[in-house]
């Protein structure tokens, strides 16, 4: 079991319905015509203000963008889980950075919705669905990734609830976010046996914010970390304990991965669309320079494996849709894998190949290969890195070919 393994992003109302058809339908060119007055504008500018950009999560909200999955009797939309999928795609399109910043709170306030308690729901969740607050979820920590038993922050049991010690690294809106589910290991040794899941109140005491990382790009999702230090966690803000929190945090990553493909699937195709037009008007020897078979075969195989990646990851989408139908994640656990692997994979060959089809022309920041290139580059990582990706698809190997 390993970081990646888990995520807790899932929380779908009833997934297999989700909005009517055509209320979604509406909602989808609501969301487009968000993304290019808002995101598409000013993706450039944030990104080298090197920051997140919570004015236009909130503009966001104002559509229910934080509260996707929330269910409607709560004040959400009640999304299906291929329905947020979809909308990650549009969004991602123009910015997997800032979907995924959005995408995280939006897990947050699902969560809170269902799995918060009344106190829980009264504070936090309508200042999470309006972005009045951000939310984040912690595994990783500075000495612990892709291994996340092998996590170090302690939950000690006190008076009345727990006191929590440590540190977390490299989380998605730590720049900004003050409502977090967070992982601790309640009894040091025993690796996820031990580990339970807190719901922490950013604006405590004992809880220290740390300043966010510059990268070489994506600052949209504000990745940063904080320190706990003799941080006190109500007992009613332990949301999930010893010997469950590990497993359930095991069966709900399979979303998060499947997600992540859909955005790698939205970059490839934007970027495809970009040096397709590009290359029917420049020309090169006398003819456009999409005329060379060099380059249109090329393209080819960036749209073949475009098509390949879309085809797992809707595969992925339905395994994931069924096991939140019945309960058991193990049937999603390698179609996510795939579409995982193969979509970051794929995803950022063909940008660069797509990149590389404009001539220089496509590293200028007004066309959309630079900020996916780096979108693409990030998906490799996050909810599991893809040798964690190969690595479930490895040990899958002996028991799928033991019969033959
Ligand atoms: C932009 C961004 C946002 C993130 N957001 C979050 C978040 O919101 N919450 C959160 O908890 N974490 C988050 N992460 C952390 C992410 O989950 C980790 O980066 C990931 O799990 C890998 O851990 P690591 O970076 O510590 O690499 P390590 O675990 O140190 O691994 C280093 C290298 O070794 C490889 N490796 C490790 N184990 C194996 C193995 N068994 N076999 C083969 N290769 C292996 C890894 O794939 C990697 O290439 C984020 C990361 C990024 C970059």
């Amino acid at each position: 079991m390993t970081a990646a393994d888990v995520d807790d992003s899932i929380v779908a109302d009833d997934p297999l319905t989700g909005m009517d058809a055509a209320s979604f339908e509406a909602f989808v060119g609501e969301v487009a015509q968000f993304r290019d007055t808002v995101v598409a504008p000013n993706v450039n500018r944030w990104e080298s203000e090197k920051r997140m950009a919570p004015e236009a999560l909130r503009e966001a909200s104002a559509i229910g963008l934080l509260a996707m999955e929330v269910p409607a009797e709560r004040g959400g939309l009640g999304m299906s889980f291929a329905q947020k999928c979809r909308i990650v795609e549009v969004l991602s399109a123009v910015s997997m950075p800032f979907a995924f910043s959005l995408v995280n709170t939006g897990n947050v306030a699902a969560r809170v919705a269902r799995l918060g308690s009344d106190t829980h729901r009264e504070r936090y969740l309508a200042d999470l669905m309006a972005g009045r607050r951000f939310g984040s979820t912690a595994l990783t920590e500075p000495g612990a990734g892709s291994d996340f038993a092998n996590i170090a922050t302690t939950a000690t049991p006190v008076d009345g609830g727990w006191r929590l010690d440590g540190a977390k690294a490299w989380i998605t809106n730590a720049a900004h976010s003050d409502v977090i589910f967070c992982y601790a290991q309640t009894q040091p040794g025993s690796r996820g046996r031990g580990i339970a899941l807190f719901l922490i109140d950013g604006t405590q005491p004992g809880f220290e914010r740390l300043p966010p990382y510059e990268l070489a790009g994506g600052h949209l999702i504000g990745t940063g970390g904080f320190r706990l230090d003799g941080y006190i966690a109500a007992a009613e803000d332990l949301l999930s304990p010893a010997g469950e929190a590990f497993i359930a945090a095991l069966s709900s990553v399979n979303g998060a991965r499947t997600y992540v493909a859909a955005m790698c699937c939205a970059m490839v195709e934007a970027t495809l669309a970009s040096a397709v037009r590009y290359g029917a008007e420049r020309e090169a020897f006398g003819r456009p320079v999409i005329a060379h078979q060099g380059l249109a075969w090329k393209l080819a195989g960036v749209q073949n494996r475009l098509e390949a990646s879309q085809l797992l990851t809707a595969r992925a989408v339905d395994a994931v849709t069924e096991s939140l139908r019945t309960g058991d994640a193990s049937g999603a656990i390698l179609p996510a894998a795939h579409a995982k692997k193969f979509a970051t994979e794929t995803a950022e060959a063909d940008i660069a190949a797509c990149i590389q089809a404009m001539g220089a022309e496509g590293l200028r920041s007004d066309h959309p290969g630079g900020h996916h290139l780096i979108g693409a580059r990030i998906a490799n990582y996050v909810d599991g890195s893809t040798e964690i990706q190969t690595d479930r698809i490895a040990r899958s190997l002996a028991a799928t070919y033991a019969a033959s």
